[in-house]
């Protein structure tokens, strides 16, 4: 399951041609930041299950 902090990649890259994100937002709705370019997209988290391929790194746990 994905968290807050981690690293993922989605099915489509990112027009910066990245595609490695970071979780910045976890709630109804989920942000996502491009990691190469800073660009950041938001979208329902129904949305995020459908468009997620896999968690790339787990943010370190405290
Ligand atoms: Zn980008």
């Amino acid at each position: 399951m994905y968290d807050l902090g981690d690293i993922v990649e989605m099915k489509k890259p990112h027009a910066c041609k990245a595609n490695r994100w970071e979780i910045i937002r976890m709630g109804a709705d989920i942000k996502i930041k491009c990691t190469n370019c800073g660009h950041i997209v938001m979208m329902t988290r129904r949305e995020f299950d459908k468009k997620m391929k896999k968690i790339l790194e787990k943010k370190e746990k405290e």
